[in-house]
């Protein structure tokens, strides 16, 4: 109930951010109408493609309300509704701003909408295929050992989430980094060239991966930060495992 009312807020204001652009669209045909004839070609050739984008990212959007409500990926409307949620997503971030939506609460309801729509994809993968990306500020802050190196020199003593990571990449056999940021990330996921990334962070530093990443099948999973951001967070294991095991080739249980 509470993940419906979280995606609602993104594809709202997506509808909306549609209809400003639907306005400007009308304005613009209203100046053909009245205009010279230079004004007319020029605006012509521009109205054109607004509304060559308008009908595509339209097309996406009721590709996304029906995935969303019927839980199927529509195949051939499939590449206009990521399209559709990743344009449009600043246009939402920015009309959210105006409208005093927080920021975080429109972010984790695009992260919603991207999960869902990458358990639809129902991609299966090798173990290996698939990395498991950590940010540093899950590690405890007192901790040594320099995980963001080698995650194996992580010594599994239980005061933080990266020894349960490391125990959950053993398990199945997948791949598990940490970042210490949104380079390092970048890099890390050239150097693993997986085919699906479990991403976790705070909603922002997802957002932003997920737009770095879309030619990769992400799901993402927002940390936990009850002593501030950046700060000894935490994230849920059974999420992270959940997702793992939607993802595996051979495993037939769903995400969590
Ligand atoms: S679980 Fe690993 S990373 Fe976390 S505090 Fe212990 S040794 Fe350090």
């Amino acid at each position: 109930m509470m993940h419906k009312a979280k995606k609602r807020v993104f594809v709202g204001l997506v509808g909306m951010s549609l209809l400003i652009l639907t306005a400007l669209a009308a304005a613009g045909w209203y100046l053909v109408r009245t205009g010279s004839r230079a004004a007319w070609w020029g605006l012509l050739v521009l109205l054109s493609g607004i509304i060559g984008f308008l009908i595509y990212v339209g097309l996406g959007l009721l590709g996304l309300l029906v995935s969303l409500a019927t839980g199927r990926t529509v195949p051939f409307l499939s590449r206009a509704q990521d399209t559709a949620a990743f344009a449009l997503l600043p246009l939402a971030l920015h009309l959210g701003a105006i409208l005093g939506v927080d920021k975080d609460r429109i972010r984790a309801s695009f992260i919603e909408v991207n999960n869902q729509l990458f358990r639809q994809k129902e991609k299966r993968v090798q173990p290996q295929e698939l990395l498991i990306l950590a940010p540093v500020c899950l590690q405890n802050a007192d901790c040594r050992q320099k995980v963001t190196n080698d995650v194996r020199q992580c010594r599994r003593c239980g005061r933080c989430n990266i020894g349960g990571l490391l125990k959950l990449a053993d398990k199945y056999g997948v791949n598990l980094a940490v970042a210490t940021g949104g380079t390092k990330a970048r890099q890390l996921i050239r150097d693993f060239a997986p085919q699906v990334v479990i991403a976790i962070a705070c909603e922002r530093d997802l957002v932003s991966g997920l737009q770095d990443a879309r030619q990769i099948t992400v799901g993402a999973i927002a940390n936990q930060r009850p002593q501030g951001p950046c700060f000894n967070t935490q994230v849920d294991l059974e999420r992270v495992e959940g997702a793992v095991k939607a993802s595996l080739a051979g495993i037939v249980e769903g995400a969590g």
